[in-house]
């Protein structure tokens, strides 16, 4: 299974990717945690780090090569999920073309619905590992142990972009460049929007029910064919 995550910045992406690809065995492919990593060599980490701390989106050519350069090892074979890419139409243009080259199709797309409110605290809150890049949140998701990740054991540690004043800039970056991805999806057929405002097991739930009418007529043993990925996006927008 192919599948782009879509969403506003703290809207959950990172979080459910990573428990849709533990359960299905896929790899989660963060653009962000990619660049963050890149932000510590010393060629390209100083234009990347400020891109970043400035709210910005690192320069689409970058970004495809990137990505291409990802999704081309093996263990992308059966199937990947793209957390944070594309973000603009130029990327969605390349990604829909590197996936014809190779002969593939994206299978669905999910927008998480977040208001920018609820995305301010969740953001606020939010603190990852500085050794694994796993995610945390104060009160929604704490670690067993204050401070420290329940994977590795690393410190945790708030991003610098989570800052105040750097949240406000990108959420006016995602509302410009990113945004217009939701109808570029829709029209395609491949859009299901989810309410992200709900626990994490519910939004990880309403996702496997959207995913559920993807896996086809061959996985329901009675031959019940849920709604087509467009009507099943139709009324919920
Ligand atoms: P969030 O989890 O808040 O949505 P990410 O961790 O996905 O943020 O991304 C952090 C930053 O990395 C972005 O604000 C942007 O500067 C850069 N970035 C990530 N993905 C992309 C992309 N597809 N194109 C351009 N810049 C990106
Ligand atoms: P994104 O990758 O879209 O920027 P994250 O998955 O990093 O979003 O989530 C942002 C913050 O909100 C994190 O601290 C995360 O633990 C928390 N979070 C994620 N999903 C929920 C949810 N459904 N309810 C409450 N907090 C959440
Ligand atoms: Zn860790």
């Amino acid at each position: 299974m192919r599948l782009v995550f879509l969403g506003p910045p703290g809207g959950g992406k990172g979080t459910q990717a990573e428990i849709l690809a533990e359960k299905r065995q896929l790899p989660a492919i963060s653009t962000g945690q990619i660049l963050r990593e890149a932000a510590q060599s010393e060629i390209l980490g100083p234009v990347v780090r400020r891109t970043i701390d400035e709210g910005n989106l690192v320069p689409d050519n970058l970004m495809i090569r990137i990505v291409e350069d990802r999704l081309r090892r093996p263990d992308c074979r059966r199937g990947f999920i793209l957390d944070g890419f594309p973000r603009t139409v130029a990327q969605a243009d390349e990604l829909g073309r590197l996936l014809d080259r190779m002969g593939l199709k994206l299978d669905g797309v999910i927008l998480l619905k977040v208001e920018e409110e609820q995305l301010v605290k969740r953001l606020a809150e939010r603190r990852v590992c500085s050794r694994c890049g796993a995610t945390y949140h104060l009160t929604s998701r704490p670690p067993e142990r204050p401070g420290l990740c329940d994977r590795c054991g690393g410190a945790l540690k708030q991003r610098d972009d989570d800052r105040e004043e750097v949240v406000r800039e990108r959420f006016r970056t995602y509302r410009e460049k990113t945004l217009p991805l939701v109808d570029y999806y829709a029209a395609r057929g491949l859009l299901h929007p989810i309410d992200g405002d709900q626990p994490i097991d519910q939004v990880a739930r309403a996702i496997e029910e959207a995913l559920a009418h993807l896996d086809g007529p061959s996985q329901a043993p009675d031959g019940h064919q849920g709604p087509s990925p467009r009507e099943a996006a139709a009324g919920q927008g």
